[in-house]
């Protein structure tokens, strides 16, 4: 009888599952594991609110697979020992996995598999979380991607992907196997603070199957016009189910091909292709951390390892993370991150370029927060948009866009609904005046019924502080033209 191991990681998902397909394949008995080990991710172990996805997203992968007939083992890593251990209580020859593209997690894996190896076990991993992996990609000079619209443009032009794997039914799993309990792995808060969390998402197969459905037959098509405007539910909220696997990219792709295929309303081919083109974002993100695997702690572009960020910041920066800055916009997304683990794109932009410019703090500050607060923190993901609205990384926006986030906020979100979704002590102000609340007239405020006590002033000038880090702009540039002369 052929045992084989499948090592669950992030690939929470028995659909379009390679690894997995390939063991029901080749073994008799498979048993699948999840391996506790966030040491071997650090420093980028998970946050908080990912830890808390983790936790439901196991509960629903372990119950996907009692339905389907097996169950899932659960253990404490250090991963190479726990492996090991299993392998000798199963009689496994094979271990399975699905690859991930962090530097740490790819030299960890590297070291199970060649350790493994030498024992006689034969390791087999899979792309399960890419339409095309890193190293399947380069430009015609042979080197990585720097810019996107090309990196997009041989998606486009070899868009063939196979067709998504179909789940199976399991053998089921000895009764000897142990497992820990999910609980023992500690993952939920122990102050409970993830009420919005759960109000908001769903973790699990079941709920990214769902939101895409959804997502692709009611919102799709409108997608260009309302992708950049906070207050609609106009883009699909699929970035930490695919962050841990729930769902995969190429599912995606074919949900959307498939919809596509006879367009029952004008427009839907480009608003799927906006969409997809989105997705690949996520991969570009992805191809730039695996090339240059450096830019989660440092900037791609040299010149801004001098940028005079300012020394002293630890209030501005406590006040940014609880938003309490003043700036409405900043503050409700800001606001809407802590409560729900999630942020609109176009806010975190905003609010990650309000820190970066206006506040003249360093990048990684932000990205820090945010690995810890989001439930779709994804290294790769961050890493590149931070680094683009900072105007270090690859194809970033140039340093002198600064957002204004009071013309955004008048722009995205022109009656103020999501400002005032998220910062209540504003509800009552009408639109214009909820985007800039300190110019007011009194008999605004008094037709409103408000007083401002409970929001502060602006915490810095926007104009003043956009010239400030004009000039720490410049500064570098011209470090650079002295060293070139
Ligand atoms: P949709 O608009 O429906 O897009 C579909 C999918 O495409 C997303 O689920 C996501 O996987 C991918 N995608 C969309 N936009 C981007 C983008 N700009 N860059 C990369 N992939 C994209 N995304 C993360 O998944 N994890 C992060 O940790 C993360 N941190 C970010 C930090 C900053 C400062 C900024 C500006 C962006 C960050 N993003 C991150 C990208 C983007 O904001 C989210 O992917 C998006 O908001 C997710 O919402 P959605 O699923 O509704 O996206």
């Amino acid at each position: 009888m052929t045992v084989g191991v499948v090592w669950f990681r992030r690939d929470l998902r028995l659909t379009d599952n390679p690894a997995l397909h390939a063991a029901l394949h080749e073994c008799d008995r498979v048993i699948p594991v999840y391996l506790h080990a966030p040491d071997e991710e650090a420093p980028w172990s998970p946050g908080a609110a990912s830890r808390w996805w983790l936790h439901h997203s196991l509960e629903a992968l372990r119950q996907s697979l009692r339905d389907a007939g097996s169950d899932l083992v659960i253990r404490q890593g250090p991963s190479l020992p726990a492996l090991r251990d299993l392998i000798a209580e199963t009689g496994a020859r094979q271990v399975y996995w699905n690859r991930l593209y962090e530097p740490a997690v790819q030299a960890r894996d590297a070291g199970i598999d060649a350790a493994l190896t030498r024992t006689g076990i034969i390791c087999r991993h899979f792309n399960a979380s890419l339409l095309r992996e890193p190293n399947e990609i380069q430009t015609k000079s042979g080197g990585p991607y720097r810019v996107f619209t090309p990196f997009w443009q041989t998606y486009l032009r070899q868009a063939q992907f196979d067709s998504p794997l179909a789940p199976r039914r399991l053998p089921s799993l000895p009764a000897t196997v142990r497992s820990e309990p999910l609980s023992v792995l500690d993952l939920l808060p122990r102050i409970r603070w993830d009420q919005g969390l759960a109000h908001a998402w769903q973790p699990g197969e079941g709920g990214a199957w769902r939101q895409l459905q959804q997502f692709v037959a009611e919102q799709m098509q409108d997608y260009p016009g309302q992708r950049d405007l906070p207050a609609r539910p106009g883009t699909s909220r699929l970035s930490a189910h695919l962050h841990f696997g729930e769902i995969s990219p190429r599912q995606i792709w074919h949900a959307v091909q498939s919809e596509t295929r006879h367009p029952a309303q004008a427009g839907l081919l480009q608003a799927g292709e906006a969409w997809l083109r989105q997705l690949v974002w996520r991969e570009f993100g992805v191809h730039l951390l695996h090339h240059f695997p450096h830019t989660a702690q440092q900037p791609l572009d040299p010149r801004f390892e001098r940028f005079p960020w300012r020394r002293h910041y630890r209030a501005d920066l406590r006040r940014w993370q609880r938003g309490e800055t003043g700036i409405p916009l900043v503050d409700a997304g800001m606001r809407e991150l802590w409560h729900t683990g999630w942020m609109h794109n176009r806010v975190r932009m905003i609010a990650a370029s309000f820190l970066t410019k206006n506040l003249l703090i360093p990048w990684q500050e932000g990205a820090q927060w945010f690995w810890d607060t989001l439930v779709d923190a994804d290294l790769a993901n961050n890493t590149l948009g931070w680094q683009w609205t900072a105007g270090c990384g690859a194809d970033a926006a140039p340093y002198f866009r600064i957002f204004n986030p009071i013309s955004q906020g008048k722009r995205f979100d022109p009656t103020g609904d999501y400002i005032k979704t998220w910062l209540p002590e504003l509800s009552a102000l009408p639109a214009p005046w909820v985007h800039e609340p300190w110019k007011a007239p009194a008999t605004v405020l008094q037709e409103a019924n408000i007083t401002l006590d409970h929001y502060p002033q602006p915490i810095v000038d926007l104009a003043a502080t956009r010239a400030r880090a004009l000039d720490a702009w410049a500064d570098i540039r011209a470090t650079r033209s002295r060293n070139a002369d």
